[in-house]
């Protein structure tokens, strides 16, 4: 199927599409009409018709979605239908919490090695993976296969740590460093900054005080 010149804002709603299918398909639901999940999903049916409709329209007329269809089909697009090798630099709190967090192994994610800096951390176990000398990462590299570098380091050390990993074949990185990387052309950085979330929801907490008020 093509998906070429699916834009980034239809590309940002398919993984919210893809929990919703996964929980119908779970439930046994084999098909589904675009406002029966409209109503589930708090978007608008004609919403999600043009979504869907970039795939080349899973949906017939009166019929519904193929929930199973739709599902594989999603997840084909956003490329979890095959395993994704990752590494984790920096085992402070967040690198560990990520490490322990399993979830991810069942889209294919799987946290193959983790590094750090520090020598209290080298060698300690996290959910049976051993923290091993960030000297090692290149070795690393070049014995296993690594998808996407998971950066958890502070944001000074973030873009040197990023760049050199980009000379070692890393295309992939998960940025939890307070600190936007660009790496320029051909390598995909997806920034995930709690902090800014936080202070959204700051933010909100704070509008909806005044309006209290
Ligand atoms: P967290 O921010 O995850 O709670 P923390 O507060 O323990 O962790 P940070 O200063 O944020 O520590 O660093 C996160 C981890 O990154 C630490 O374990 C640190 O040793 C490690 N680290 C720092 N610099 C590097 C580097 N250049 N290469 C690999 N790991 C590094």
């Amino acid at each position: 199927m093509e998906n070429k010149g699916i834009s980034r804002a239809v590309i940002k709603r398919l993984p919210r599409y893809y929990r919703y299918l996964g929980e119908l398909k779970e439930e046994g639901v084999e098909r589904i009409s675009s406002s029966e999940l409209s109503s589930k999903m708090k978007v608008t049916a004609s919403q999600i018709r043009q979504d869907l409709n970039n795939f080349g329209g899973f949906g017939q007329q009166g019929y519904g979605y193929n929930v199973n269809y739709l599902f594989n089909e999603i997840g084909r697009i956003l490329g979890i239908d095959k395993k994704n090798n990752m590494i984790v630099i920096g085992a402070g709190n967040m690198g560990q919490a990520l490490t322990k967090y399993t979830s991810f192994r069942s889209y294919g994610f799987d946290i193959i090695g983790v590094f750090d800096v520090n020598a209290n951390l080298i060698g300690k176990s996290i959910n049976g993976i051993v923290v091993q000398d960030y000297s090692e990462v290149a070795s690393f590299i070049r014995n296993n296969p690594v998808d996407i570098a998971v950066l958890t380091v502070p944001k000074e050390a973030a873009g040197s740590i990023a760049e050199y990993l980009v000379q070692l074949g890393i295309h992939a990185f998960w940025n939890f460093a307070y600190t936007d990387l660009r790496l320029g052309p051909g390598i995909v950085v997806e920034n995930v900054h709690l902090s800014d979330s936080l202070l959204r929801l700051s933010y909100e907490v704070k509008s909806k005080g005044a309006s209290n008020d």
